[in-house]
């Protein structure tokens, strides 16, 4: 399996003393003044979940059972009565879409090239090609413009990805799905809380797969949905999410198709319930948070710079990360020095994602640099930064003085 998608920065034992560069002069003062290390992200889990979770361990039920229905029932309910199934991972989810949908060896799928590479893996995993079409820099998604030209007599579905929870454009994918009858598996990863119009991700559309990795907006430390159309491909999800088997009666039992192991614990599903109603408050403080951002490095004097900030969207995104991407050629060094300078300043950053056709797998199916303009240009520039619910706005003006005197001191003359 893929490593998780927004890996900590290396134990956050860093968290406590991180390395500062001589000369800082935070190094001269009193350590009770020293900032912590602020990390990339973290989850936020109140006590009562933690209560909770001990109670399902002491219960003698701890795998899949009553804590995996009720967490299924809760998310049903949030995604407008439609039918979900729980899993341990949101990429098995695309999978097993991609398997209901009937889709394998012979058959296309148009997706992006800027995401976590779980996106395109499921597709070579069913035996499918995944094609890439650039992404729009400005979104940062799927340019959908693109899409028409990339679809062949082969392509059966497309997999959008909600970059950072900025949905993409929900009537013109669905619309352009309709016309070519391709299915649509929305890779809403980081969009759970998002909204499209006034509607909830995940409460129409086709298949919708949500993750609930412990960086997502809510966590199950590891897990995820899918949003399903009906009854009977939620019966199909079920047997893909377990041997394939059909039970019946008190002995019954059939397997009729490959399935996996793919089932959620009820110690993970209890984690989730007692997520779910912080939902509304986790994406509010997150707002809160990205517009300190806008504030800040949207001034003047730091655009100046050549640092593109993201869409300033307030309607629609669930603001599942905030990031920027660096002006490359006004720049002295290189992203990762930009990260090993704020990192010595006590800031932790990521990347997300390097442009996937760039991998060594991708390169072998034969794609190459250039293919991609935009996503490659962001795949080498994009950083992103702080932006947790436990977060406040004087971290954001932490890191927003950081980069920019890190933008200021390596900008080219
Ligand atoms: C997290 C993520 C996934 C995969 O989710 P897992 O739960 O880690 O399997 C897929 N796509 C995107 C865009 C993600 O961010």
């Amino acid at each position: 399996m893929p490593a998780p998608a927004l890996p900590p920065k290396p134990a956050t034992g860093a968290a406590t003393s991180p390395s500062r560069p001589s000369g800082d002069r935070e190094v001269a003062a009193p350590s009770s003044v020293t900032p912590a290390f602020l990390p990339l992200t973290r989850p936020t889990i109140d006590e009562e979940t933690i209560a909770g979770v001990t109670e399902v361990l002491r219960s003698g039920w701890i795998t899949s059972g009553p804590r995996v229905k009720e967490f299924e029932a809760k998310l049903s309910e949030y995604c407008g009565g439609r039918p979900v199934r729980a899993f341990n991972s949101g990429t098995c989810t695309m999978e097993i879409a991609l398997r209901i949908a009937g889709i394998g060896p012979g058959d296309e799928v148009i997706t992006t090239p800027l995401s976590w590479v779980a996106t395109s893996n499921v597709v070579l995993d069913v035996g499918a090609r995944p094609v890439f079409v650039d992404i729009d820099p400005v979104t940062r998604n799927i340019d959908l413009n693109l899409v028409e030209a990339a679809i062949t007599p082969a392509t059966r579905a497309i997999i959008p990805v909600d970059l950072s929870g900025l949905p993409v454009d929900r009537d013109f994918l669905h619309a352009m799905a309709h016309k070519y009858k391709l299915r649509v598996i929305e890779d809403a990863a980081q969009s759970f809380g998002s909204t499209w119009k006034g509607k909830r991700i995940g409460a129409f559309g086709d298949f919708v797969s949500f993750s609930f990795h412990a960086n997502k907006n809510i966590t199950t430390i590891e897990g995820g949905c899918l949003v399903l159309n009906d009854e009977r491909e939620a019966k199909l999800a079920e047997q893909y999410r377990l041997q394939g088997v059909v039970r019946s009666g008190h002995d019954g039992m059939e397997v009729e198709l490959v399935g996996g192991k793919f089932n959620l614990t009820d110690v993970a599903a209890r984690v989730g319930l007692g997520q779910l109603p912080h939902l509304e408050e986790f994406t509010a403080k997150r707002r809160e948070l990205a517009r300190a951002y806008f504030e800040r490095l949207g001034a003047p004097a730091v655009r100046a710079l050549g640092l593109r900030l993201p869409v300033a969207d307030f309607t629609h995104s669930n603001w599942h990360m905030f990031q920027v991407v660096l002006p490359e050629e006004r720049l002295a060094i290189k992203r990762a020095g930009v990260m090993a300078e704020l990192h010595a300043a006590g800031i932790g950053t990521g990347v997300h994602y390097p442009a996937i056709h760039r991998f060594a797998l991708y390169r072998r199916l034969g794609w190459n640099e250039g293919d991609f303009p935009h996503a490659e240009y962001a795949g080498r520039n994009i950083l992103t930064l702080p932006l947790f619910p436990a977060m406040t706005t004087g971290d954001v003006g932490r890191v927003a003085e950081a980069l920019t005197a890190v933008l200021k001191e390596h900008s080219k003359p």
